[in-house]
């Protein structure tokens, strides 16, 4: 049922107000705080999981159309458990649900939990639950945000900042950087449809770099369905690269900060690892997915964690990603030093190469590709193998849904990397 984050799938075939309703009677304990992103099929399955939460007996707190996040916060706010209806990134016929508990996502044995409830079937028990309303909740998020960052340099530097939501921050984002004295366009902020694909990529962001050279705008913000992820244009229009942006918001937040633990996954690149050195911090590797970075950060207490797909996670916010404080945080960091096209220069990007090869079984061409790789290098492999070399490192990781086997590489010299390249390419084409 579940997969790297949360359960989605296509609505109306995987997703239905059935299962809505049977997992929220399941998971609800006492009271359940329900939130939706802004798919069409949310309406539907938001009443089906309020109506399986009643039934159990347990209250339900509507928060309404809200960002990931902010269900998070009412987790900690109400003392109870909350889902989020949302497939993240996702196309629009997609649908999901994201169980969350003390602000954070539930771990892999809650789910195993979650799911052989669910087997058992809807739990009712009379239903004499209660449905209120949480009007403040958004407030809440933004005084808790504008208790993160320096709300007198934003207001004092006034930057003017493009925010393409697309999605559930669409209620908070615009408004929040507008009360922290940012002049604010915001573009995309319907609450019912997607007006280009979901993810914040620079494919999907092509169209807004002209303008934001028209409207001579300092950066723009860019978020998921969600509001979970965050991106970055620069005022020419160019979106950052994801890890350059990582890396940035890494120095800011080790910047001062006493607490030096910072988190990331298997994919997190050189500069990464370059930028948790050189402040004197030390970096932990997860598997891919905020339930793992999450769940690192709590158990060693670190400052910070972070993917290099754009989600966040601050040990002083909720400890889901929350790209509403990241939006808050970029404007911060811009006020500070300017310009974010200059800025990214200081990260250098080190050779990169992305292979892809289609495989017959996932399982087990990575266990015999395992076998077959002889390099001298610190080694991990519970989410595909990692090694990482003094001067780079690589991963072969099997893709979640297709059968694929994704060969990645960073290496400081071409020579290496073209080097390396070649042997893994060897390895994993005689092994699947
Ligand atoms: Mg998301």
């Amino acid at each position: 049922m579940f997969g790297t984050s949360g359960i989605r799938g296509i609505y109306g075939k995987d997703i239905t107000e059935g299962l809505a309703g049977k997992l929220a009677s399941v998971f609800a304990e006492a009271g359940l705080c329900l939130g939706r992103d802004i798919r069409t099929s949310g309406p539907s399955l938001f009443k089906a999981a309020a109506s399986g939460a009643l039934s159990a007996g347990s209250d339900v707190i509507d928060l309404g159309i809200v960002p990931t996040p902010t269900v998070a916060l009412a987790t900690k706010k109400h003392g109870c458990r909350g889902i989020m209806l949302t497939a993240s990134h996702n196309p629009p016929e997609y649908n999901g649900f994201k169980l969350i508990e003390h602000g954070k996502e539930i771990g892999k044995a809650m789910e195993k939990e979650v799911e052989r409830r669910c087997k058992e079937g809807w739990k009712a028990s009379g239903g004499n639950g209660t449905l209120v309303h949480d009007n403040d909740i958004l407030d809440d998020h933004k005084q808790m945000v504008m208790g993160m960052v320096d709300r007198k340099a934003v207001a004092r530097k006034k930057p003017k900042v493009v925010v393409d939501c697309n999605g559930a921050a669409s209620v908070i984002t615009p408004y929040l950087l507008s009360d922290l004295g940012c002049r604010v366009i915001s573009v995309n902020a319907s609450r019912d449809c997607f007006n280009r694909p979901s993810e914040p990529s620079r494919e999907n962001l092509a169209y807004l770099s002209r303008f934001v050279a028209d409207v001579g705008a300092d950066f723009a913000i860019a978020h998921d369905g969600d509001g979970d992820r965050c991106a970055v244009m620069d005022e020419k229009g160019d979106v950052l690269p994801l890890d350059a942006q990582l890396a940035i918001m890494i120095d800011h937040e080790m910047a001062g900060a006493k607490n030096r633990k910072v988190i990331s996954t298997v994919e997190a690149s050189l500069t990464i690892r370059d930028v948790v050195e050189k402040n004197g911090g030390t970096i932990m590797i997860t598997q891919v997915g905020s339930t793992f970075v999450g769940d690192a950060l709590e158990e060693k207490g670190a400052l910070f964690g972070g993917e290099p797909c754009g989600e966040y996670i601050y040990g002083e916010g909720v400890h889901v990603p929350d790209a509403v404080v990241a939006a808050a945080k970029f404007a911060e960091i811009f006020c500070e030093h300017g310009k974010f096209s200059r800025l990214r220069t200081r990260y250098p990007q080190h050779f990169m190469a992305r292979e892809r090869f289609q495989a017959k079984d996932n399982k087990a061409s990575m266990e015999k590709v395992k076998q077959a790789i002889a390099i001298e290098g610190e080694m991990r492999s519970d989410d595909g193998i990692r090694i990482d070399e003094e001067d780079g490192w690589l991963l072969i990781r099997a893709s979640g849904t297709e059968p694929i086997i994704r060969l990645t590489m960073e290496y400081k010299s071409k020579e290496k990397l073209e080097r390396r390249k070649k042997e893994m390419t060897e390895i994993i084409k005689k092994n699947i």
